[in-house]
């Protein structure tokens, strides 16, 4: 059995986006996944600066504008701005599908299938995987890119996602658009948000709340309560349910996340904006800069010395996004701040520049 070069575990965003572009570098690729391209639990939004980061974006054709932002506050105070530029939504599994297809055109080997064992073989310096069906594969490098409840962190025993508080997301495929009007209504008792996420001739309709104990249950009843008192729509089985968790750790550190010949990447990394529970851009600038990092260095160079220079901007994103998530979710301060969205400007051009990007939370308190 050959050795391949670098195993990929999870075909979301961060997994195929790294294997596209190792496999650009001319690196051998496997990339395993027993669902993809699935439609991953997900509301599907994401800011101009996705666009910007990734040039393979440019080609998907699956994004869809939204045209103005809703906001109620915990109080229910409410305020519209338009959005000019910079706000999408898109089907996971669209974008899924996307991202799959360009890796495997790039070259790289696709398994669908679950991997189930992980050992690292110290004397030929290998990773051995095992799938489900009992077959084995060599590599040389292993990623994970597993998701939130990564089996590759566990079989590496890093250090687990903090269990409380723990972050919650359930939500509805529903069969109707919401004329490319996105709301997002905060929260009057838990740090978080329901939001409406008009797509093509669909939406998803959720909430996202972190708690020290949290149901799926009880968010599926405020969501339910919101949709009736809202948009006066009964739950129907023609809307899909989801339900997927987001992973919270203390602190985002690049020791953490990778060692000798292995790293994590995405959600399996614990890599989301705690304050918007963006995902999407940081599985696929995690899996950019590692690709450049390895890329350039393998097959003899040793990659993390780039890769940890390189994650520097973004762990001090996400680590500033955690220390504003505190003053952020406070009922009365939201409130304050959709009023004053609604009378100013300023405050308006603040939240667009935020969305496509240009506005960072490093540089908020001084603007
Ligand atoms: C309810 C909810 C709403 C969200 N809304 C947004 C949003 O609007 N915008 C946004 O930017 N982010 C959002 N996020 C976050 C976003 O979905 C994630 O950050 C993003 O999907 C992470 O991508 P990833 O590639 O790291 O992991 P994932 O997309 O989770 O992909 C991991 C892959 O690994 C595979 N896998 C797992 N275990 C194995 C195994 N043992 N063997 C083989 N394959 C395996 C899985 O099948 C999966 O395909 C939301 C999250 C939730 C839960």
């Amino acid at each position: 059995m050959a050795s391949i070069n670098v195993a990929i575990v999870g075909a979301g965003p961060a997994g195929s986006y790294l294997a596209y572009r190792l496999a650009q570098y001319g690196i051998e690729v496997l990339l395993f996944d027993f669902r993809a391209p699935w439609d991953r639990p997900c509301g599907g939004g994401v800011t101009g600066k996705v666009i910007e980061a990734i040039p393979l974006l440019k080609e998907f054709s699956g994004f869809y504008e939204v045209h103005h932002l809703h906001f109620i506050s915990p109080s229910g105070h409410q305020c519209q701005i338009e959005v000019p530029e910079g706000f999408f939504s898109l089907s996971r599994k669209e974008l899924n599908q996307f991202l799959l297809g360009h890796a495997q055109k790039a070259g790289a080997s696709f398994i669908p299938k679950k991997v189930k064992e992980i050992y690292w073989r110290g004397g030929q310096e290998v990773w051995e995987i095992r799938t489900e069906d009992g077959e084995q594969y060599l590599a040389y490098h292993l990623i994970g890119a597993d998701g939130a409840n990564s089996f590759v962190a566990q079989k590496l025993q890093l250090p687990k996602p903090l269990e409380a508080p723990l972050t919650l997301g359930v939500g509805y495929h529903f069969p109707y658009d919401f004329e490319r009007v996105a709301t997002i209504k905060f929260l009057d008792d838990l740090p978080g948000f329901l939001w409406v996420l008009p797509h093509e001739n669909q939406s998803t309709v959720g909430i996202v709340a972190t708690a020290p104990l949290l149901h799926g249950q009880r968010l599926f009843e405020k969501l339910d309560q919101f949709i009736s008192q809202y948009y006066e729509l009964e739950i129907s089985d023609q809307m899909r349910r989801f339900v997927g968790s987001i992973p919270w750790y203390e602190k985002f550190q690049a020791d953490r996340i990778m060692g000798h010949r292995w790293t994590m990447i995405g959600d399996a990394a614990g890599w989301v904006d705690m304050v918007s529970k963006e995902g999407i851009y940081y599985s696929l600038m995690s899996a950019a800069t590692l690709g450049e990092a390895m890329g350039v260095s393998l097959p003899d160079g040793d990659y993390r010395p780039l890769w940890k220079e390189g994650l520097l901007p973004m762990l001090q994103q996400l680590n500033a996004a955690r220390r504003w998530y505190k003053r952020f979710y406070r009922y009365k301060k939201l409130d304050k701040m959709i009023e004053r969205t609604r009378g100013s400007l300023s405050y308006q051009k603040l939240v667009i520049d935020f969305l496509s990007g240009r506005q960072t939370y490093s540089r908020l308190r001084r603007r």
